[in-house]
């Protein structure tokens, strides 16, 4: 192998290095979003497990439905507690995670 080829190889390595170096950074970058996504889910996911362990509670036979309809209890505020930290609780989006601004369809929920 002569001077000339070594140089050759030598510099095909380096762009390769160049272009491997460059792909980590994307997998970095995809990972990051993989984390906070996974991290987001966690906690939708947690809010969607006690919305729901509170409405079976609700669900138990000795309270009659009049009463759930005209007394505003635990599920309610456990509602407006999730809406609050940027959930959808409209029937629409529910559970999923709210823009800034406010939506519609929950605050109806709120009259
Ligand atoms: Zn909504």
């Amino acid at each position: 192998m002569n001077k000339r080829q070594i140089f050759d190889q030598v510099s095909h390595m380096e762009t390769q290095i160049g272009e491997l170096y460059e792909q980590l950074g994307h997998l970095k970058g995809d990972l990051g979003g993989i984390i906070e996504e996974n991290h987001r889910l966690s906690v939708e996911n947690k809010h969607l497990r006690s919305y729901l362990d509170q409405n079976m509670g609700n669900l138990s036979p000795d309270k009659n439905d009049k009463e759930k309809a005209t007394v505003p209890g635990e599920g309610f505020d456990n509602l407006a507690r999730i809406y609050k930290e940027g959930f959808h609780i409209c029937h629409m989006q529910f559970g999923s995670p709210r823009t800034d601004e406010d939506c519609l369809f929950c605050l109806e929920l709120f009259d």
